[in-house]
């Protein structure tokens, strides 16, 4: 079947090109998709789904698997979240608001600890400039957040895991715990705070 497109008008009235069919679109013949029995409706799909996302599940519709991740709050995270703090405070880093730019963090790192930007999900991060790139999931700028601040002073403490289906925060598991709690024995505290003589 040939997709159809409408015509777009923009706000004075005028027509617009009919774009281009994106490339995508050429290969969707191609889908692999799961044989259907015919009594199976898609309520009864959306319950197997759910019965088996906790181990993970191929979605009967669409043949993907459908798996709840568990992502631990870990000790690189842990201290890229004190340095970005440091940074933050940086005018020579930090805009007048105290974003940093990822690159820089990065740097800072040396090139560790690639899921730092997953701190978001425990509400510790925030990102300055919104970004629509979703393969570079920590591109733009980073601060810590308020509650972000507390964490690392140790006034405050989060759920070991965030829990996430299909990159979405659905929840938290596990204790509550502490900026030491998750540097661990990886990485030492009063070393990391005291960071370029702050
Ligand atoms: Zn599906």
């Amino acid at each position: 079947m040939t997709p159809q497109y409408d015509l777009d008008f923009d706000a004075a009235g005028e027509e617009l090109q009919a774009p281009e069919p994106p490339a995508s679109e050429l290969l969707v013949p191609h889908l692999q998709l799961p044989k259907v029995s015919r009594n199976l409706t898609v309520k009864r799909a959306q319950q197997e789904l759910v019965e088996g996302v906790k181990e993970g599940v191929k979605c009967q519709c669409c043949g993907k698997l459908a798996k709840v991740y568990r992502r631990k709050l870990n000790a690189g995270m842990a201290k890229a979240l004190i340095i970005l703090t440091h940074l933050s405070k940086l005018p020579v880093v930090s805009d007048e608001a105290g974003f940093v730019a990822s690159a820089d963090l990065f740097k800072t790192l040396g090139g560790q600890h690639r899921d730092w930007y997953l701190l978001a999900h425990w509400g510790l991060i925030e990102r300055g400039t919104p970004t629509r790139s979703k393969t570079r999931e920590g591109a733009g700028t980073w601060r810590p957040t308020f509650d972000g601040r507390m964490f690392v002073e140790k006034h405050a403490n989060v759920a070991r895991y965030a829990v996430l289906y299909d990159g979405v925060l659905i929840g938290y598991e596990g204790e509550l715990v502490s900026v030491v709690d998750a540097l661990g024995d990886r990485f030492d505290y009063s070393e990391l705070m005291s960071w370029g003589g702050a």
